[in-house]
Order: C-alpha cells, then sequence, then structure tokens
C-alpha cells in the first residue's frame, strides 16, 4: 500500500477552528473535546491520496488495509504505523461483514453503502470501535485514566458502551431518559454486563440527561477529580475513520472517475468525513444533504444563511438536530481558515440566532454542495417503496438519505452512492408502520436482528435508576468508577 507521500516524519499537527488555541498532536486530539477557544480541531494541512497512481489498486485493496492507507498520515508519529495497523485490524474484526461496509448494486448507477454492520447497528460503530481502542492505547502509554460520561437519545449511547466496555483505562456513564429511548436501544446499553459500564436512568427527558452531563463537566474539581472524558461527534478521531469508506466507496463504484454521495445528517460529522476525502483527492462531483423536518442544514445550502429554531421529534431521531457542531469546520474553509472570522461567524449566529456566508462564497459551495428536507410521510413512502422495489427493507433515517439523492441527483452519469447509516432493526416500529396494510389489516414485516443480537429482548437487563440531580449523579460516577 501507498504510505504518506509527503513523506513528513513530523507528522500533521491540529488547529482550532477559531485560531486561538494551542496546536496539538494527534494524541492529544484525540483525549481534547473542545478546542479552548470554544472551537473545533482540524488537521493543518490536508494530506493527499495520488487518485491516479491508486484508485486501480484500491478497487481491489481490503477495507481495512484502505483504513491504514488513509488514516496513518492523520496518526504517524503519535501511534507507530504498525501499532496502528494492529488497533485497525481489530477494531473491524468486529464487523459482521467480510467487505466491514459492504456496497449493494440498486441499478441505474445508484448504490447503497452499508454502514451497520458494526456491533449495535448504527454506523457510529465505524469510528467508535475504533476510537475505543485508540482512547486505551493512548492513555496506557501515558498511565492514565479516564471516565467517560456521556447522555445520550439512542444510538450513541450504545455504540460508545461497546467501544468502550472491558478497557481497563475506561469507565464508561450513560444517561439515557427514563421511557423515551426504544426498547431495542435500551437492552443495548443495559445487557452489556462488564464492570466498567454503567447505565443509567434518568427520571427526565433527553435534554435533562444532557444538562446534567454538561453540569459535570462544568464542575471543576469533580471534572478533575474523576478524570472527566467524552466521546461526542466533535472529536477529531470520529471524522478521520469516517473517511474511509468515501475513499473505499469511490474506488469500488468510480472506475476512477467522479462519484457523488447522499447522507442523511445531523450533527454534520458523517459527510463532512466526505468533504476531507474529496479535499485529499476523492473525485467526489456532488454532496446531497438529507435532512428530516429539522432542515436548517437545507436552508443552509439553498440561501447561505442559517436560523435557529426548535427541534422536532421524527421518524428519524437520530437526526433532530438545528445546530449541527460539525458544520463549524466547514466553515473554517469556507472562510479561508481565518478563525477569527469563524468565531465572529458563530458568535453572530448564538447571539442574533441567524447568520449568512457571501453570496460568491454560496455560489461556489452550490456547485458540489445541495440539501433537502423529508418528512416523515415521505420517509415512510420510501420506506414501503424500496421495499416494493428492491425487496428491500431500509432504516427511517436511510430513507431520508435516498429519497434525497432521487431529488438532487445532478449528473446521471456519476455513480450515486447514498449511505445507509442503520440496520432496520433498530427501528423496527417505524419500518412496520411503512410496511402495515393501508386497509388496516395485520402488519405484513417487522425486521429481525441480526444473529448476534437475536435474544437481545431476552437477555437480563442492568442499570440503575437516578433522578434528575447533580448531586445524586456525581456520588453515583465517584463511588462507582475504578479508583486511581
Ligand atoms: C448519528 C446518526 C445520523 C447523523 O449523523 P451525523 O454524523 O450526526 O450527521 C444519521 N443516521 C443515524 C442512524 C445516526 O445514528
Amino acid at each position: 500500500m501507498p504510505s504518506n507521500p509527503s513523506g513528513d516524519v513530523s507528522g500533521i499537527r491540529y488547529v482550532s477552528t477559531r485560531g486561538s488555541a494551542p496546536e496539538l498532536s494527534f494524541g492529544d486530539v484525540l483525549l481534547t473535546g473542545l478546542a479552548s477557544d470554544g472551537g473545533l480541531y482540524v488537521p493543518s494541512k490536508s494530506p493527499t491520496i495520488d487518485w491516479a497512481a491508486t484508485h486501480a489498486a484500491g478497487a481491489e485493496a481490503s477495507y481495512v488495509d484502505t483504513a491504514i492507507e488513509v488514516m496513518a498520515p492523520f496518526v504517524v508519529p503519535s501511534f507507530e504505523r504498525d501499532e496502528f495497523a494492529a488497533i485497525v485490524a481489530d477494531a473491524y474484526a468486529t464487523f459482521h461483514h467480510d467487505d466491514v461496509v459492504p456496497l449493494v448494486d440498486l441499478g441505474g448507477g445508484s448504490h447503497l453503502m452499508e454502514l451497520f454492520w458494526g456491533p449495535t447497528l448504527a454506523f457510529k460503530d465505524v469510528a467508535l470501535q475504533l476510537v475505543g481502542r485508540l482512547f486505551e492505547a493512548e492513555l496506557n502509554r501515558r498511565s492514565q485514566r479516564l471516565t467517560i460520561v456521556g447522555a445520550t437519545s439512542g444510538d450513541t449511547g450504545s455504540a460508545a458502551i461497546e467501544a468502550c466496555r472491558d478497557r481497563e483505562a475506561l469507565d464508561i456513564f450513560v444517561l439515557f431518559p427514563k421511557g423515551r429511548v426504544s426498547d431495542v436501544q435500551r437492552r443495548q446499553m443495559t445487557t452489556v454486563t462488564s464492570s466498567n459500564v454503567h447505565a443509567i436512568e434518568i427520571d427526565g427527558t433527553f435534554d435533562d440527561c444532557q444538562d446534567l452531563v454538561k453540569a459535570m463537566f462544568a464542575h471543576e474539581s469533580f471534572r478533575d477529580d474523576v478524570h472527566l472524558g467524552a466521546v461526542n461527534s466533535i472529536n477529531w478521531a470520529r471524522v478521520m475513520a469516517q473517511v474511509v469508506y468515501y475513499v473505499w466507496a469511490a474506488r469500488k463504484i468510480g472506475g476512477g472517475g467522479p462519484v457523488s454521495f447522499s447522507v442523511p445528517t445531523g450533527n454534520f460529522g458523517n459527510v463532512f468525513a466526505g468533504e476531507t476525502a474529496r479535499r485529499m483527492g476523492v473525485p467526489v462531483s456532488q454532496f446531497v444533504v438529507g435532512s428530516n423536518r429539522n432542515d436548517i442544514l437545507t436552508q443552509f445550502f439553498g440561501s447561505g444563511r442559517m436560523t435557529i429554531s426548535g427541534v422536532e421529534p421524527s421518524l428519524s431521531p437520530s437526526m433532530d438536530i438545528q445546530v449541527s457542531s460539525n458544520l463549524e469546520r466547514l466553515v473554517f474553509d469556507l472562510l479561508g481558515r481565518d478563525g477569527e472570522a469563524v468565531a465572529e461567524f458563530m458568535m453572530t449566529f448564538r447571539g442574533e440566532g441567524s447568520v449568512a456566508i457571501d453570496p460568491h462564497v454560496l455560489q461556489s459551495l452550490s456547485e458540489t454542495w445541495s440539501g433537502t428536507s423529508v418528512d416523515d410521510v415521505e420517509t415512510l413512502e420510501t420506506i414501503a417503496r424500496y421495499n416494493a422495489d428492491h425487496g428491500m427493507l431500509v432504516d427511517p433515517h436511510t430513507a431520508v438519505g435516498l429519497l434525497a439523492a432521487e431529488r438532487l441527483r445532478a449528473n446521471p452519469s456519476h455513480p450515486m452512492i447514498s449511505l445507509a447509516t442503520a440496520h432496520p432493526a433498530k427501528f423496527p416500529d417505524a419500518v412496520r408502520r411503512a410496511l402495515a396494510s393501508p386497509d388496516g389489516g395485520k402488519d405484513v414485516v417487522r425486521p429481525a436482528l441480526p444473529e448476534h443480537l437475536s435474544d437481545l429482548m431476552t437477555r437480563d437487563e442492568q442499570f440503575t435508576e437516578l433522578p434528575n440531580d447533580l448531586a445524586t449523579v456525581e456520588a453515583f460516577v465517584q463511588t462507582n468508577r475504578t479508583p486511581d
């Protein structure tokens, strides 16, 4: 496999999108969440892939070899290449498909990339299975421990628990809202019996859970005492792990030529990984951003303006987001990588609730980017149509991306690759509703859990119920974490 063509031994440094936080190495960025100036870390320069020289051999390479080739320039020398290669191989051995992220031909130049073959059935496993292992290696090197605390409305909690379970340098506490996550999602968290995993049911809403986590991070003495850490989606290592499958799919399908991607989007982490691949040299002609009724991104790509409004629940709950944190990384590039300008842009957005980019920036953005919003009725119709036409079940998030791709595909001669972000069995109620017969007769289909989870609904559950009270939750974490 070709290695970092720049041959730079000092490695890539990481800078904040707001320009006034210290530059860090990969190892530091891995363990750091938000930059101290409130920005997000990005690489100071982009490694490059020599597309012409590598696409043909790359189309034959395994996913793991592609992953090592694509990510090594980002992590060396914080991680030695051999150590990193072993971690990557170990992370993707947990996937239940030989191709890790298999591609399905839908005909007419349309393809589906299935990102849901990991342990918890959503694409977040692709990044978190790697990040959990990188955490452990880096913490062991530094003789440090971390107490990971997170709030979840569903998918992130289970993926983070699977990534951290049984890792000696980590304890993980996940707060979920009572009665507001699906049975499958709750059981994926509560049936893990590892002693370093703590699922906590909070008597409150998802926002209450998130406020408790924020309050723990703001409580300095507590934070330092327990070595608080996070695995949220602004972590650069999560974006980096997702770059790989854009390279992989473009080589497998593009024949060296341009390809397009459609991505069901929430926090903008997944599709920004695609943009990173494009900057490295992958010929991407179009990114389609699919949103549900929470359509701030659709507005941004249409008009250049984004305006905050309230979050409304939809059938694709992992995209029920209005402020997409990772968009700041794209804005950094759009504003000429000028940290001060980004800080001002974000301050206007937060202060006035609305902000716009220059019309000429919007014009160049529009050459590659477009967005569309898909409502719940259209989501159900799309699930039913793909079942009828292709005999396949898709989850509601994937359905949003598929319909967005149909609506906005710009060039029919460029293959369009839609990203399937969750397994249909993770959202059985929406799938069942979509496929129930219109006359109100009995349900026709209930998507089955894959074999490794087939007994999920009968496994013993283990979790702690706590009130929505900061002192109680902090005391629980103190008592149950592994002592230093
Ligand atoms: C998290 C998630 C998304 C949104 O991904 P972002 O990186 O936040 O844009 C889409 N679909 C599913 C199933 C998810 O779990």
